[in-house]
């Protein structure tokens, strides 16, 4: 039986709209023309032609894998079935993670996790924030992920298949966590001199009780230093070990848009991961940057803050009173 992947009715229409564009451009360059004639010959036009004809050739293959090649060879344009597949992706995940918490900002169950339950979003409020996120989107983000392929492909990234195997793809992207954090907490930290602060960061500030869609309310150039970390690093990294694949990418975005969105939510639950790793930093760590505009520079985990004494809220209370009581006790 042919797959049908599940696609929204929209970017079923663009991807059919951009598919024949690049079909006519290339049916316009001599050179191309005898490999689009094929498929007036009967061969593969449609995903799930494609997806089948894969199936039959490649039964070592698992779902997945298939899906995927069969993807790159409905595009005909590699360039294209990156940056599509990359833009939905993030478009998905960013916003479907942030529903289930404006879902939970209208249940009052949930306001006993609500760190600043005084300073409840509204939803015009949440509008406003997602209407410039957009805007960023399609303007900033959008043409950096159509130069994704190119600059993946110039640096070794594969976009094949199989897949690696998830011990490969677990320790890439743990190395990415750190490294990731590394880099947020000291642009965020220097975001946070005056002249800087003024200039860049202020605007990410406007919601001193944030939410999250607010993860990526910023301004574009906050947007290119601290992406950085999450998309330079993995370029980097696939640079010089010449091992990494764009699957193993896609998957660290995904986990990275969940820690950051998670960050913003201003939830804190008992189950909340920092309970289970005490070096994570989540919503109780952020949110408290944004309350006090000071301190909790870092993404992802706790060390940098806490090494270096510029950890925020109640933990560097308690920090500062144990310092104080040492000291009294000392003279
Ligand atoms: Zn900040
Ligand atoms: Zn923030």
């Amino acid at each position: 039986m042919a797959f049908t992947p599940p696609r929204p009715l929209a970017i079923l229409t663009t991807v059919h709209f951009l598919r024949q564009f690049v079909k006519l451009s290339k049916e316009a360059t001599p050179g191309l023309v005898s490999m689009n004639s094929t498929f007036a010959t009967g061969l593969p036009t449609s995903y799930s032609d494609h997806f089948s004809e894969i199936a039959q050739y490649n039964v070592h293959l698992n779902v997945l894998e298939k899906a995927w090649a069969a993807w790159y060879a409905y595009m005909q344009n590699d360039v294209l079935a990156t940056g599509i597949m990359s833009f939905v992706i993030h478009e998905l995940i960013y916003f479907g993670r942030a529903v289930p918490f404006m879902i939970m900002d209208k249940m009052p169950y949930f306001q006993k996790y609500k760190i600043q339950a005084h300073k409840m979003p509204t939803l015009a409020e949440q509008w406003q924030c997602a209407k410039l996120v957009l805007l960023s989107h399609f303007t900033v983000e959008l043409p950096q992920i159509w130069l994704f392929h190119p600059a993946a492909q110039y640096f070794g990234m594969s976009t094949s298949v199989p897949f690696p195997s998830w011990q490969t793809m677990a320790y890439q992207i743990a190395i990415f966590f750190v490294l990731e954090d590394a880099w947020h907490y000291w642009l965020h930290r220097a975001l946070h001199t005056p002249k800087l602060y003024k200039k860049i960061h202020k605007l990410h500030h406007q919601y001193s009780a944030p939410f999250g869609l607010a993860a990526e309310y910023a301004s574009p150039i906050e947007v290119m230093i601290l992406a950085f970390g999450s998309v330079g690093v993995p370029i980097l990294w696939s640079a010089i070990t010449k091992n990494l694949h764009i699957l193993t990418m896609y998957t660290w975005i995904v986990l990275r848009l969940f820690q950051a969105i998670d960050a913003h939510s201003g939830y804190e639950f008992p189950w909340s991961l920092h309970h289970i790793l005490p070096f994570w930093a989540g919503a109780d760590h952020h949110d408290v940057h944004h309350e006090k505009f000071l301190g909790n520079y870092s993404s992802s985990f706790r060390w940098w803050d806490y090494v270096l004494g510029t950890e925020a809220g109640s933990a560097s209370d308690k920090a500062a009173k144990g310092k104080k009581a040492a000291m009294a006790k000392a003279q």
